[in-house]
């Protein structure tokens, strides 16, 4: 089968090891579920964690989703309640953000702040790595996104494995849908009757990225691979840009960062 075949190839590509223990990102949509899904068919030694935004009824449809697929897997769930641990649902803490810096996107708040729980919190777990289920189609619009606006040393951590950044305090991430259509995904977990929230996030708003994620859609399959091969062609290039920058931990919470501060504190923390 086509889509086992190119996560077996980017999972030996990558030296994932079965004795590591993997900590998979598990959001209740597609990509996730199928991530976890197949590294658990592999033979991996996974363990599935998922965010509790407090987003409504999608959320609760998350959770359920979530929390059947890995009962079906036979694997443990570790579960982050936002509200219980940071106060506020993810809604609220956008909004006060949003108050303050204006024109700041949904998903990029929401993005930065589940990066920094998942790493810190993976950490706690004494994992070795942890895998979200990004696919072809979302590197694409990222890679494509940065270049537009001038800014491709943001694609410098992209990739089927983070290699840019090597620090005992981050945990380094993986891909295995990196090489695989979106297209395909949807069909297999359908085929593999998977619990799947099939429906997009509410709060996925973010204008610029819809409309990247239209244009990447007319691309053929054949051009998508194409734009992703290009790509790593030019990262080697694109790390050079990045490197000469020093990992420091952040002087609020400890956590590994470029800057004094994390993204994460100069967005939530520091206004506490
Ligand atoms: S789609 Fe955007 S807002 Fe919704 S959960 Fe993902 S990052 Fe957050
Ligand atoms: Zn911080």
């Amino acid at each position: 089968m086509e889509l086992e075949q190119k996560v077996k190839q980017t999972l030996r590509k990558i030296k994932l090891n079965k004795r590591e223990k993997i900590l998979v990102a598990l959001s209740g949509g597609k990509d996730s579920c199928v991530t976890a899904y197949l590294l658990k068919k592999l033979g991996y030694n996974i363990e599935g964690f998922h965010i509790y935004l407090g987003m409504g009824k999608y959320s609760e449809r998350c959770l359920k989703a979530v929390k059947e697929l890995c009962e079906n897997l036979g694997i443990k769930l570790h579960l982050y309640d936002i509200k219980k641990e940071m106060g506020s649902s993810m809604c609220y803490i956008r909004a006060k953000v949003q108050h303050e810096k204006k024109g700041l996107k949904n998903c990029a708040i929401c993005g930065v702040i589940k990066k920094w729980i998942m790493n810190r919190e993976a950490r706690k777990l004494k994992v070795n790595k942890i895998a979200t289920g990004h696919n072809l189609d979302d590197e694409i619009q990222t890679f494509l996104m940065n270049i537009f606006k001038g800014s491709p040393e943001l694609s410098a951590n992209s990739g089927a494995i983070t290699q840019n950044v090597k620090d005992k305090k981050f945990i380094t991430r993986i891909k295995p849908l990196f090489y695989v259509d979106e297209k395909d995904i949807k069909k297999y977990s359908k085929e593999k009757k998977l619990p799947v929230v099939y429906e997009k996030c509410p709060c996925a708003l973010d204008s610029y990225r819809i409309q990247m994620r239209e244009f990447v859609n007319t691309l053929t399959k054949k051009q998508k691979e194409n734009v992703i091969k290009n790509f790593e062609k030019l990262l080697p290039k694109i790390k050079k840009l990045k490197s000469k920058e020093k990992l420091n931990y952040c002087e609020i919470c400890g956590e590994p960062s470029r800057k004094k501060i994390c993204r994460m504190c100069e967005l939530v923390r520091n206004k506490n």
